[in-house]
């Protein structure tokens, strides 16, 4: 057993754990293909300004396209965030390690959802992340800004790694997201032995399939487990929300680093998903974010199978 010093203070919350309180909704969602097993699990809510993705719309369209989801332009959003774990033989490898604790205080419960699904974070054995948002990374770390997940592989795209990493990028990403930059580097500096880093078709695991898909951050990741029709995408944030990315995948988003590059990514990934009929699993979508994606007027709309 690994020694840190998160787990000589964590006996009593390990007994809490087992102790059969309610499991309250921590799992999501299970999708079982062969010998394969997916679950998201919940990290949380963020609470964002609605300007946050919506800024950059057309005000008088965006209202009608959101009208449907119940989503008011004006209101401060709150996606959902599910973390994706995969389950085969030896390995339980996990999609992105959520928030943490010095993120948002509606997000960082990844611990209570492994806890509640009996799985004990030194027995990950892969952390593979879609991109360096706070949301998907700052939880890599425990409060003693040790590795969380101790005995696991850490994996990230070559291209995100050394964007995080570079020296210049805290000056040339923008005020608002400065304090991503800082927080980044800080974690992936401590982490940084431990990550092997990828490129764009490289197979992470054996069946699963990097494909980068930038725009939202400079090198994120998505995922193809599997093949054709019994393949399952994993979203990251390319196509981040279940409303307006769906219903307008070609509209720019405030959320996406590069707008431009974030809208054609959807679209192709959009192209792609419908025309191999792919599952989809969302990290910011809703009803626990595994679900197929319908085309739908203009655009597409989410059927989740949770
Ligand atoms: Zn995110």
């Amino acid at each position: 057993m690994q020694i840190t010093r998160r787990r000589l203070m964590a006996t009593g919350t390990a007994a809490l754990a087992a102790s059969g309180l309610p499991r309250i909704g921590w799992t999501q969602t299970t999708l079982r293909m062969g010998d394969t097993e997916i679950t998201t699990l919940s990290d949380g809510t963020l609470s964002l300004p609605a300007e946050f993705i919506f800024g950059p719309m057309p005000s008088g369209e965006l209202a009608q396209v959101l009208a449907p989801y119940g989503v008011d332009p004006a209101a401060p959003l709150t996606p959902p965030c599910n973390l994706t774990l995969l389950r085969r033989g030896d390995v339980l490898a996990l999609f992105d390690a959520g928030s943490g604790t010095q993120f948002m205080p509606s997000a960082g419960m990844l611990p209570d959802a492994l806890a509640a699904a009996g799985i004990d974070p030194f027995d990950v054995t892969h952390v593979i992340f879609t991109h360096g948002h706070p949301d998907h990374l700052w939880g890599v770390l425990d409060d003693f800004d040790e590795p969380y997940f101790a005995n696991a592989e850490h994996m990230m795209g070559g291209v995100e790694f050394d964007y995080w990493m570079d020296d210049a990028t805290v000056g040339s990403i923008g005020a608002e997201r400065a304090a991503f930059a800082v927080g980044a580097q800080r974690r992936l500096s401590v982490v940084a032995d431990a990550m092997t880093r990828f490129g764009d078709g490289d197979e992470v695991l054996p069946g699963v399939v990097a494909a980068l898909t930038p725009g939202h951050t400079p090198g994120h990741m998505g995922f193809v487990i599997g093949e054709g029709a019994e393949a399952v995408m994993v979203l990251g944030d390319a196509i981040g929300n279940d409303h307006v990315a769906f219903a307008r995948p070609g509209w720019v988003s405030g959320s996406d680093q590069d707008p431009e590059a974030a809208a054609a990514t959807r679209l192709a990934m959009f192209d792609r998903i419908t025309a191999d009929d792919m599952g989809v699993i969302g990290f910011h979508l809703g009803h626990g974010g595994i679900g197929r994606v319908e085309a739908y007027g203009e655009g597409y709309r989410f059927a989740p199978i949770g």
